[in-house]
């Protein structure tokens, strides 16, 4: 496995319980990013390692659209993490180097800005319906 193949299912949820798991208070907070959150100016960037990918192809669009079958939104902290769907098929996988949470990232891109987000990988969100 390496930061340019697509993550599976089941290696992402054992990471995710692996994360979710974790106790101990550490300076990345990742804990705290349960809804899609604007990563702050202070996050510990030297801490974070990028362990793997959500992005299927790196030559096709990902899908814009979204998973919501219980009428959750995209700022919503119990929205699912569908890995085929708008965002997470545009993520990495972040890693704290320091506690060992995981968390997802990628750059939204609206028409006048870029902006980097981040939200904790929470296996009671993780869902793989098709695109
Ligand atoms: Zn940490």
């Amino acid at each position: 496995m390496g930061p340019d193949t697509r993550m599976q299912l089941d290696e992402l949820m054992e990471l995710a319980l692996a994360s979710a798991a974790v106790t101990q208070e550490c300076a990345c907070a990742i804990g705290s990013y349960l809804e899609w959150s604007r990563v702050p100016v202070s996050f510990p960037e030297q801490q974070m390692k990028v362990i793997g990918t959500l992005m299927d192809d790196p030559y096709a669009e990902p899908t814009f659209a979204e998973f919501h079958p219980a009428g959750t939104h995209y700022w919503s902290a119990d929205a699912p993490i569908a890995l085929r769907h708008y965002p997470a098929n545009r993520c990495t996988v972040s890693q704290c180097t320091v506690c060992g949470r995981c968390c997802l990232r990628y750059v939204e891109a609206g028409g006048y800005y870029v902006e980097a987000r981040i939200r904790a990988l929470d296996p009671r969100l993780i869902v793989d319906p098709p695109a």
